[in-house]
C-alpha cells in the first residue's frame, strides 16, 4: 500500500496509481459543510457524494492511509496480499465494481465451488454433497427460526447434521460472521443475501477501494478525539479543532463502543446500547507463501477441513494466481489464537496445514505475515453482527445524533452488513442525509439499495 504522508493533505489515491494530491485547506476555525470521520469505504462514499455536490467537507483518518479494513498490502510478499476485505460480494451490483476504473485493475470471477480436507485427503464427491446439503439445511433452519424470533443462531441448528455438525458450525459463523453462532442474532444472519457469484481483484480489493478515493481530500494521521455538539459541531484531534456544520462518523462499532472518541453531549443511551450489541466479531489471515504449491490447489482454491472441533480455519490457496495462501482464523477460537501473538498464528497454520496435507508443508513456507485486527486501536475487530435479539440495532444506528452527527459503516447496513459494499452504501445514504439536511431539505432516509432477498440460501462461498 502506499505511504501517505501523515503531515500534509493529500489526494485519497489508488494503491499504486497514486496522482499527486490537489491542494486542501487545512482545518481551521472557519467551519466546514461536513467533516467525515474515518477514510474506510463508508467514508470516501460519503466523501465523494459530498464533493460531487460541491460543499465543503474535511475528512479526518487515524491511520496513514486510506481504506480502512480495506487495504492490500505489496510490500510484505511483493504481490497484493488483502489484509481485511478480499472477496468481493454482489459483483453486478456492487458500487465498488460498479465505479471501478477501467485500466489497471482486473475484476475476475471467484471459482464457485469449495473443497473440503478429511485428515490428509480431499472430500469425495458423495461427501462434498451431503456437507453442502448440512448448509444448506442448516441456513434453512436459522431462517424458519428468525420468522418466529431473533434467537441465537445456534439454537436453530438442525439434529441431524452428524459429523458434518462443527465444519457447517465453522463456516457460517466464525468464517461468515465473524463469530460464533451461539453469539449471532438468527434475524441478522437471515437478512444477509446469500453470498454467490463473488469476485476478486487482481491488484487487491484495497487497491480497487482506494482508487475510489482519487481526487479526494483526506487528512491522514489525524484522529478525532472528541465531538462537542455543544455548539455547532467541533471535533477535536491532536492538530487543532474543525468546526463544521454537519458531522458523518465512520469508524467501527467497537471504537464508538471503547469510548475513544468523547462526544458531548454523551450519545444517546439506544445509539450507545446498539453500538455494544453490534460488535465486531473476530477474523483474521495467516498469509503464507509456499514454495512449490505443496497444496496442489488451483488459483484461488477455498478449502475447509472437516473438523471436530473448533481449532479450524479456511484456506484460499495460490491467492490470484501467486504462491500465498491464506489461512483464515475467526469467532472465539480465532480470537484466542490471534492474542497469543504472530509467532502462534503463524505456528497455528503451518501445523494445521502439514496436519491436512504433511509434513512436508512446514518445509515450503518461505514466509509467513498475519493480521491482528482485535488489536488494532482503529478498528478493535473485523466486522459487526449483531448479537442475538439485537438485529433491530442497525436501524437505530440510522437515527441522526441532535440532527447533526450520522453515523454510517458497514454496522448500518441492515442486510450487507460486514461488507465493503454494505459500508459504501452506508456512506453514500449517511452523505444524501447531510446534503439534505444543509439545504434545509427533510425528507424520508433512502431504501437501501440491495440484491434481492432470498428466503433459502445454498452454500455460501466466500465470507
Ligand atoms: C479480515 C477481514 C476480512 C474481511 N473480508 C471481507 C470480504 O471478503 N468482503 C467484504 O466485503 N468485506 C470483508 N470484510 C469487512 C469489510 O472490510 C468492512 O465491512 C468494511 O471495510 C468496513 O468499512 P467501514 O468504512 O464501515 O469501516 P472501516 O473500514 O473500519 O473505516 C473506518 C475508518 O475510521 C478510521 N478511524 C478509526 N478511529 C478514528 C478516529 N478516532 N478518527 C479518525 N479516523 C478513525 C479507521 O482507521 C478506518 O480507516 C472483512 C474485514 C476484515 C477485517
Amino acid at each position: 500500500m502506499p505511504r501517505f504522508s501523515r503531515r500534509s493533505f493529500v489526494a485519497a489515491s489508488a494503491a499504486l496509481l497514486a496522482r499527486p494530491a490537489l491542494a486542501a485547506p487545512a482545518p481551521s476555525a472557519a467551519e466546514v459543510d461536513a467533516v467525515i470521520i474515518g477514510a474506510g469505504a463508508a467514508g470516501i462514499a460519503a466523501a465523494r457524494r459530498i464533493a460531487a455536490a460541491g460543499r465543503r467537507y474535511v475528512m479526518i483518518e487515524a491511520g496513514d492511509r486510506i481504506g480502512g479494513r480495506c487495504i492490500t498490502d505489496t510490500r510484505t510478499f511483493g504481490v497484493p496480499f488483502d489484509r481485511g476485505a478480499h472477496w468481493i460480494h454482489f459483483p453486478a451490483s456492487n458500487p465498488v465494481t460498479r465505479l471501478a476504473p477501467r485500466g489497471g485493475l482486473e475484476i475476475y470471477p471467484a471459482p464457485q465451488s469449495q473443497k473440503v480436507r478429511i485428515g490428509l485427503r480431499n472430500a469425495r464427491e458423495g461427501e462434498l454433497e451431503d456437507f453442502l446439503s448440512a448448509q444448506v439445511r442448516t441456513t434453512r433452519a436459522i431462517a424458519d427460526a428468525a420468522r418466529k424470533g431473533d434467537t441465537p443462531c445456534a439454537q436453530a441448528l438442525p439434529n441431524d447434521l452428524g459429523d458434518w455438525r462443527p465444519t457447517v458450525e465453522f463456516v457460517l459463523g466464525p468464517f461468515f460472521c465473524g463469530k460464533d453462532l451461539a453469539q449471532v442474532s438468527a434475524a441478522d444472519f437471515a437478512h444477509a443475501p446469500e453470498r454467490r457469484g463473488d469476485a476478486f481483484c487482481r491488484q487487491g480489493f484495497g487497491a480497487l477501494l482506494a482508487s475510489l478515493g482519487t481526487g479526494l481530500t483526506v487528512q491522514l494521521g489525524m484522529p478525532a478525539r472528541a465531538i462537542d455538539l455543544s455548539s455547532g459541531i467541533a471535533v477535536e484531534t491532536p492538530k487543532g479543532t474543525i468546526a463544521a456544520h454537519t458531522a458523518i462518523v465512520t469508524v467501527s462499532t467497537n471504537v464508538i463502543a471503547s469510548g475513544r472518541i468523547r462526544f458531548t453531549p454523551e450519545l444517546p443511551r439506544r445509539f450507545a446500547d446498539a453500538c455494544n450489541s453490534l460488535s465486531l466479531g473476530s477474523y483474521d489471515h495467516i498469509a503464507l507463501e509456499l514454495t512449490g504449491n505443496p497444496l496442489g490447489l488451483e488459483s484461488d482454491d477455498l478449502v475447509f477441513e472437516k473438523s471436530s472441533n473448533r481449532q479450524t480455519g479456511a484456506i484460499l490457496g495460490n491467492v490470484s494466481g501467486t504462491s500465498l495462501c491464506l489461512v483464515e482464523v475467526a469467532g472465539t477460537a480465532g480470537r484466542e489464537l490471534a492474542a497469543q501473538g504472530e509467532a502462534a498464528m503463524a505456528d497455528f497454520a503451518a501445523n494445521w496445514l502439514a496436519k491436512l496435507y504433511g509434513a512436508e508443508v512446514k518445509k515450503a513456507v518461505s514466509r509467513a505475515s498475519v493480521t491482528r485486527w482485535n488489536a488494532d486501536p482503529r478498528f478493535l475487530g473485523a466486522m459487526s453482527a449483531a448479537a442475538p435479539g439485537a438485529q433491530a440495532a442497525r436501524r437505530v444506528l440510522l437515527d441522526p445524533i441532535h440532527d447533526a452527527v450520522w453515523y454510517a459503516g458497514e454496522a448500518a447496513h441492515e442486510r450487507l452488513w460486514g461488507t465493503v459494499g454494505g459500508a459504501w452504501e452506508s456512506g453514500e445514504r449517511a452523505a444524501a442525509a447531510v446534503l439534505r439536511r444543509l439545504s434545509g431539505v427533510r425528507e424520508p432516509v433512502p431504501e437501501e439499495k440491495h440484491p434481492p432477498r432470498k428466503r433459502e440460501r445454498s452454500h455460501r462461498r466466500g465470507r
